[in-house]
């Protein structure tokens, strides 16, 4: 509390009502947020802040918000930094007029790039006193370096970061001792996180959502006089939640709050072709049986599990009351492939009824053999290029599954049963052979038929089975939520441990033998999303071809950092260090045999699998499938689903455990 109060009190001289707002300001409460792990007292920082924006500065709410999820835009705006460790420490060197050999250094030492910048920082004369840096000019300053393209970009990045270090912290007046308080307030330090892709304040999105809303409703209240209930924050809580899963974009919401009021935010924000939703994901079943005992007494359907890639359509015709015609393609996380599918885009106003003049739709888009007229295997939908395609030049043709359908004519579906959607898409579109279908479905609840449909969609070169409820308010569309109303059975689950693992690259080990020019092994991770750490949990040297060897080589020695970030969580132990390490950026499919404790590994070491508390659990055998170029590495399998899949795991061998023995 005093803490919270000392922070209230805090002097701003130069922030007063319609001035911008200081970034000194939102850094002090980031070092506050820093000095805990208390949800409660996390959320409270965060919200008494954006109170104040919205007291002071309603009109930087905005950047605000962005830079504390460590975004400067929607996903689907596709502005990414691209920055590397080399680059901003080529920054750091210039700003302060040290030689990269000295940074490098002290990154050796230090193992943070932020607090090396506050050090070098702090051991330089100022000149002269730059302004201040304010929240609007660094989320602007760091929109520059994120858009810079063309000739000799990487140096006006370079630029780009300069300028903002240079200004930073000149309102400090004592030098940070870094080894304190985690460096304190430091500007330099967050803005070089930023620029890093972590903030590591363990202030996950979701807090800021939330803490945004209870800003929101308690400075309504105050503005008329009133001290908010906990029904209206329970109320303000629960509207920016669906609003936000419906249209994910801070850019659209917070405007309209401000203009509306946090209580007509759902009239005015929803779902809206051209804004991607986060896709409704599903959990793994390792046995029909599990499906039936999930959804007893409640009616479910089946749907072919197609392998290829997730697509989210959206379409406005021309003609449409609403407006001027959007057609585009988003994947599952939110990135736009309209230059990846303009095959598909070009074709989309053949396959709807006259009456559908606007729609969302969920879909798988497969790579479609033409001759023989069906699926194909997704490897051959990778050969297509990704940007800048010419639908003339496309050789391996897609077909596009429809399985939901989110919106239609103008309005959101989303809370409808599946059944409705289904019919609603039954009517509005009309299937082309080779290019738009429905994915195939059979409503049959018996085991028996099950089964048969498992193994048909298997024949077809599906990847097994989707089983969603059908019926009610449960069946409804729950936009990015992973949800037991969704479950899917992969036909090769039924013997392994339920799923392949989506696995971040951390580390290499050089080859032996034939392999010694390229790396032969690697070291890889699942994500901890409460902490916001990677936590490594298998080396992995199995199921790589010499040729794809040789192209991850090419493309991850690109990546290579000095020392693992700060926040890698694996062991030190000497002997398990690889010879090698990466920027956290690819993510890949990964098969196991089974799951096991190790000291040596830290996957879901802090989810209670372990008593004791040191050993994490790590994949048996593990075997590369692919990479997943759709996934960012915060979006990698998480440490609690593997914790899950390991005590899945444990309680299917226990209980297996006597049947064995009856047999004997
Ligand atoms: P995985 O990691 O299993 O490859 P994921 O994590 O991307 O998948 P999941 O929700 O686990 O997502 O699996 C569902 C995926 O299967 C969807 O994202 C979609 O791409 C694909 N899919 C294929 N057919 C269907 C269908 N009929 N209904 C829903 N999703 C389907």
């Amino acid at each position: 509390q005093t803490m919270l109060q000392k922070h209230e009190k805090d002097p701003y001289p130069d922030w007063t009502a319609g001035t911008p707002v200081p970034y000194a300001a939102l850094c002090k409460t980031f070092s506050l947020i820093e000095l805990t792990t208390k949800r409660l007292i996390i959320m409270e920082h965060c919200s008494r802040f954006l109170r104040q924006v919205m007291r002071l500065t309603p009109d930087d709410l905005l950047p605000t918000v962005l830079l504390m999820i460590n975004k400067l835009a929607p996903d689907y705006a596709g502005i990414e930094l691209g920055i590397g460790e080399s680059l901003i420490m080529k920054a750091i060197g210039e700003t302060t007029g040290r030689s990269l050999q000295v940074i490098k250094a002290d990154q050796k030492e230090i193992g943070d790039l932020g607090l090396v910048a506050v050090k070098s920082r702090s051991t330089q004369p100022t000149m002269f006193k730059p302004k201040p840096l304010t929240v609007r000019g660094v989320h602007q300053g760091l929109m520059g370096i994120a858009t810079v393209t063309g000739n000799g970009a990487q140096g006006r990045k370079v630029d780009g970061i300069k300028k903002l270090l240079s200004s930073s912290d000149s309102h400090l007046k004592e030098k940070v001792d870094i080894t304190k308080d985690k460096g304190g307030p430091s500007e330099a330090k967050y803005i070089i996180r930023f620029l890093e892709g972590k903030l590591r304040l363990g202030l996950a999105d979701r807090t800021v959502l939330v803490s945004l809303a209870q800003a929101v409703v308690a400075h309504e209240a105050e503005v008329k006089g009133k001290i908010p209930s906990t029904t209206d924050l329970e109320n303000g809580e629960s509207i920016l939640k669906t609003v936000y899963s419906e249209l994910p974009s801070y850019d659209v919401i917070i405007p309209a709050m401000l203009q509306y009021g946090i209580a007509n935010l759902r009239e005015h924000c929803k779902l809206r072709p051209g804004v991607p939703l986060k896709p409704m994901l599903a959990k793994p079943t390792k046995a029909i049986t599990e499906v039936l005992d999930r959804f007893e007494g409640q009616t479910f359907t089946c749907e072919y599990k197609y392998d290829g890639e997730r697509a989210q359509i959206h379409y406005v015709s021309k003609d449409a009351p609403q407006g001027s015609g959007v057609s585009s393609i988003f994947s599952r996380n939110s990135e736009d492939l309209s230059k990846k599918y303009p095959d598909v885009l070009e074709k989309l106003n053949t396959w709807v009824k006259e009456d559908t003049k606007s729609f969302v739709l969920d879909c798988e888009t497969v790579a479609w053999d033409v001759t023989e007229k069906k699926v194909l295997p997704f490897q051959q939908l990778m050969t297509r290029k990704r940007k800048d395609v010419k639908a003339e030049d496309i050789k391996v043709k897609v077909c596009v599954f429809a399985f939901d359908l989110l919106y239609l004519n103008g309005e959101a579906v989303v809370e409808k049963s599946l059944r409705e959607r289904r019919e609603l898409l039954n009517t509005a579109f009309a299937p082309v052979e080779g290019e738009f279908a429905f994915a195939t479905h059979m409503n049959g609840q018996e085991l028996d038929e099950i089964q048969t449909f498992l193994d048909e969609s298997v024949k077809a070169s599906c990847e097994g089975l989707m089983v969603k409820m059908l019926d009610g308010k449960e069946s409804g569309y729950e936009p990015s939520k992973r949800s037991r109303n969704w479950l899917k059975i992969k036909k090769d689950y039924l013997s392994g441990v339920g799923d392949s693992l989506d696995l971040v690259v951390l580390g290499a080990y050089y080859g032996k033998g034939k392999r010694t020019s390229v790396y032969g092994a690697f070291l890889l991770a699942c994500y901890n999303a409460s902490t916001d750490t990677y936590e490594t949990v298998c080396n992995i040297g199995t199921g790589f071809s010499e040729q794809v060897l040789e192209d991850l080589y090419a493309q991850l020695s690109q990546i290579t950092i000095a020392r693992p970030k700060p926040f890698y969580s694996h062991s030190t132990g000497g002997q398990h260090q690889p010879d090698v390490w990466f920027e956290p950026r690819y993510v890949w499919e990964v098969k196991t045999a089974d799951l096991t404790l190790s000291p040596r590994y830290k996957a879901g070491w802090k989810e209670g699998v372990d008593p004791a508390g040191e050993k994490g659990i790590s994949l048996r055998f593990p075997r590369f499938i692919k990479i997943r170029d759709d996934k960012k590495p915060d979006e990698a399998t998480s440490s609690r689903q593997v914790a899950e899949m390991y005590r899945k795991q444990e309680s299917v061998t226990k209980s297996k455990g006597p049947s064995v023995d009856d047999d004997f």
